[in-house]
């Protein structure tokens, strides 16, 4: 079976794929296509914008599709980064200048600054549509560490963790990720 992944991030599908990993499912992301439009992720939850994309990349395929949508939420900022994880420094910022950003916000605070992963999953083949969440616990610490994962990663540690999501390698984040918990869980109701 065909599964579109409605993403163009390699991290994503790095960590997505490993889930579906020895199933009968061709799990196929928007960067093996040419000329795919950036979906306009106007939600104003990650289910909201889980579901957007899915629904918009069927409607291009006619397809089964998965979709997630994902962030980072700060406790002391009261929530933010949140559904604009992706763009917290400007529309077109990247890791480097969002993890600038978040330590600036952050120097105002007394440690520790505690956050959470989450993912908002979904799954839509034109007739069934599951959805599933994932939450991942930690901190955000004041220098980055390891160059692992992706985004946020070099900045936070899961609770219970002393290495961060950077350190880790992609099996021991995948068994306790927000994306890994939110995926298992989606994958079961599509098998
Ligand atoms: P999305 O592609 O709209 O879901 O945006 C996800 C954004 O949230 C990413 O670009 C990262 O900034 C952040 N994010 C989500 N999941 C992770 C993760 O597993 N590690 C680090 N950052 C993440």
């Amino acid at each position: 079976m065909k599964i579109i992944f409605a993403t163009k991030n390699e991290g994503k599908v790095k960590e997505v794929k490993k889930i579906f990993d020895g199933d009968d499912i061709e799990l196929i992301s928007l960067n093996e296509f040419d000329n795919i439009a950036d979906i306009d992720e106007n939600g104003s939850t990650f289910e909201e914008n889980a579901k957007i994309k899915a629904l918009e990349i069927y409607q291009l395929f006619k397809l089964p599709v998965i979709a997630d949508d994902s962030g980072l939420s700060v406790e002391q900022l009261n929530g933010a980064p949140g559904v604009i994880s992706a763009r917290y420094a400007g529309e077109n910022s990247n890791a480097a200048v969002n993890n600038k950003k978040l330590l600036d916000e952050l120097n105002k605070f007394e440690e520790p600054h505690r956050a959470k992963f989450i993912c908002a999953a979904v799954y839509y083949d034109g007739n069934n549509f599951f959805n599933t969440i994932g939450k991942m616990h930690g901190r955000i610490i004041k220098e980055a560490r390891g160059v692992n994962g992706f985004g946020y990663d070099p900045l936070f540690i899961p609770e219970g963790y002393l290495l961060t999501n950077g350190e880790l390698d992609l099996e021991e984040k995948n068994k306790i990720s927000h994306r890994a918990k939110a995926f298992y869980a989606l994958r079961k109701k599509i098998i």
